[in-house]
């Protein structure tokens, strides 16, 4: 196993419930509006995909302020607020980091493991969320790839095409760390190993395919998910590939 390969939202950092939730009441209340999301509410509304669509959502089913003249102003407004607040959250370093992805990330560096994240999340809160929770000297040990930089999203395999190409290792050495069913699919597309850590809003999808489910990587190493570990799981999903 050359490399560890991370995703970044709900890997790294559970972004939506720590991040995004928070970001959109923050937007709420500095709206002057009464709208709170809770961790079981914003769980039903991330079934709908896109910001200001869920918050359309809402508003349709739950009633929509009262005095609002025109409600795609209002949308717009809160939308660029919320925005704004998620960048502040992220620099700001209070997102917390996931237990154990620290531990790992050492262990990996001190074995001379190869470290990449590859989310086709926006590229400024990728390398933001790496650089302020795990430290400028462990973001330099780490690949970047984020963004707009390839031309379909997970499931899509091509963001770990293109690391294995940037790494210029074979898909087999690397190994994945994923969250949700769509990072899987992309994962095992590359022909790549994947190892799940369930996160708050994926613990319910299906993970039939992975090589390993747990639910946190652990900060003790005792119990937690290790470097070794990881390849001996690796060096048997090899003998398959
Ligand atoms: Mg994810």
């Amino acid at each position: 196993m050359k490399a560890l390969l991370f995703d970044c939202d709900g890997v790294l950092v559970d972004t939506e419930r720590d991040g995004h939730r928070v970001a959109f009441n923050q937007a709420f209340a500095a709206s002057h509006l009464e709208v709170e999301w809770d961790v079981p509410l914003y769980g039903e509304l991330l079934a709908i995909a896109g910001g200001k669509e869920r918050m359309r959502h809402y508003f349709d089913q739950r009633g929509w302020p009262a005095g609002v003249a025109d409600q795609d102003t209002l949308i717009q407004q809160l939308h660029r607020l919320k925005t704004d607040r998620f960048m502040r959250i992220v620099e700001s370093g209070q997102l917390p980091l996931r237990s154990g992805v620290q531990r790992l990330v050492d262990e990996a560096i001190a074995a001379g493991v190869r470290l990449a994240v590859c989310s086709t999340s926006n590229e400024r809160a990728v390398t933001a969320i790496v650089e302020t929770l795990l430290g400028p000297e462990r973001r330099r040990r780490f690949a970047i790839f984020a963004g707009d930089i390839v031309a379909r999203k997970k499931p899509a395999p091509d963001i770990y095409l293109l690391a294995r190409d940037r790494l210029d290792l074979p898909a087999e050495e690397c190994l994945v760390v994923e969250d949700s069913r769509n990072g899987l699919l992309s994962a095992k597309a590359a022909g790549m190993a994947c190892l799940i850590t369930r996160s708050r809003y994926t613990w319910h999808e299906n993970f039939s395919e992975a090589d390993r489910v747990v639910d946190e990587l652990g900060d003790d190493p005792a119990s937690g998910v290790t470097l070794s570990q990881l390849e001996r799981d690796w060096a048997k999903v090899k003998k398959r590939l």
